[in-house]
């Protein structure tokens, strides 16, 4: 019984998280591992949350228990944010085949534990009976301690079973019983991908897991390893715009030194690979040479409003404390930049003397103000938008290709509708 993640399988959970390698890219597996690792920190927040440096080891026993009764661990545990339902309406379709959302499931596993401990449960077994290869996964949860108000960490034994060998599975299930009510072990219905990825975390995990420490174990789980539970979120802006940064050469995965000339938005390590894939990739390669492209300045407020606070801003910045006070308009910090040199879509909408555009993950969010200096601009986006194709009663609005040209400034093609069907 494979334990690992297949490459497919990888690829799919990175997209999960937002991370978008092109389906067929030819990265090596050594570098797909590691940008899976990067991940599997970040949605962690683990930079964030050990003592650093990061790398080292968590001395768990040095941390007090998790308070019993007054915070629930669920609540704790759950990395919620405004940003979400955008991020999740990403998730490729041709990926989707498989019907798993990776990461969300993992959050719903790791909320499943938090909750049962919270009602005295303390043991798991996870499997699919409906699968006749999946593997059977015991899990107890020794102890939960606490990192701050907001993080708990869950210290938990665990083991694999194949099918053959679950007759031990069974025993262990048995011990595990409540003795008061008999009550066994929390059963939790997963299928194989969802617990690859669990393996996968927990297998990271374990490397923060100090060499001299040893919970209390029955000899039905001398085998069990040892392993950390941190709570599980999205990505930030921050960490997607690292990890989307050099997704390598479409065909055979090298560095990319040069994009397609067309659409900008596939790399390749020279000409041999981008002729190579062009059979393929011009079926998708939107045209956008040739159009019109203005620059435009933008802003990440309206003017008079820096300063004045609002609870909308940042949504994805931080996840620990994701519905935080309301917190103060920034207007003089650039919107952050998790596209790089890459052409990208955006949606603009008109607003009296201003548009407003976002990205689809709405990792940019800015104003382009109508002012004495661009108006004639200005103008020239208002009729492209009046031409346009619009619900009725849905307000003036377009989507186009653009590229950042730096912190404040935003090139845009004016005159070029992207092919595809936009969804958001
Ligand atoms: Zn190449
Ligand atoms: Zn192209």
């Amino acid at each position: 019984m494979e334990e690992a993640l297949t490459r497919q399988e990888i690829l799919h959970s990175l997209y999960s998280m937002g991370v978008e390698l092109p389906p067929a890219t030819k990265l090596p597996d050594e570098a797909l591992n590691s940008r899976l690792d990067d991940a599997i920190k970040s949605c962690q927040e683990l930079p964030d949350i050990l003592p650093s440096p990061a790398s080292s080891t968590l001395r768990i026993t040095s941390l007090g228990d998790w308070p019993s009764g007054r915070l629930k661990v669920a609540k704790a545990i759950d990395r919620a944010n405004l940003g979400e339902v955008a991020q999740n309406s990403m998730l490729n379709p041709e990926l989707q085949g498989s019907g798993v959302d990776v990461l969300g499931d993992l959050r719903y596993i790791v909320h499943g534990f938090a909750d049962n401990w919270d009602q005295k449960m303390k043991a798991f077994f996870l499997n699919d009976p409906d699968d006749q290869q999946t593997l059977t996964i015991a899990l107890r949860i020794v102890h939960i301690k606490r990192i701050d108000d907001s993080t708990p960490v869950l210290t938990v034994l665990y083991s694999t079973y194949t099918p053959e060998a679950v007759s031990l599975a069974e025993a262990w299930d048995d011990e595990q019983a409540d003795p008061a009510t008999g009550q066994p072990p929390t059963y939790m219905k997963t299928t194989l991908i969802q617990q690859k990825a669990l393996l996968r975390i927990l297998k990271f995990n374990s490397r923060y897991v100090p060499a001299n420490f040893h919970p209390d174990r029955s000899a039905l789980e001398s085998d069990f390893k040892v392993s950390y539970i941190f709570p599980v979120g999205p990505l930030s802006f921050e960490a997607l715009g690292k990890l989307n940064l050099d997704t390598g050469c479409a065909i055979c995965g090298s560095r990319t030194v040069k994009k397609c000339s067309q659409c900008y938005s596939v790399g390749y390590c020279g000409p041999e690979c981008q002729k190579q894939d062009w059979k393929n990739h011009k079926q998708s390669c939107v045209s956008v040479k040739g159009g019109t492209w203005r620059t435009i300045r933008v802003s990440s407020c309206l003017p008079g409003t820096s300063g004045m606070f609002a609870s909308d801003m940042n949504q994805l910045a931080s996840t620990r404390r994701p519905f935080g006070p309301m917190t103060q308009v920034d207007g003089t910090s650039p919107p952050p930049n998790i596209h790089g040199s890459r052409v990208f879509l955006i949606k603009l909408q008109f607003g009296s003397s201003h548009l407003y555009i976002y990205d689809r993950k709405k990792s940019m969010k800015c104003f382009f103000v109508k002012d004495n200096t661009n108006r004639e601009v200005f103008d020239e986006f208002l009729v492209e938008m009046q031409r346009s194709p619009r619900v009725m009663h849905d307000g003036l609005k377009m989507y186009r290709w653009a590229k950042r040209e730096g912190d404040w400034d935003l090139s845009v093609c004016l005159d070029k509708l992207p092919l595809e069907t936009i969804r958001w």
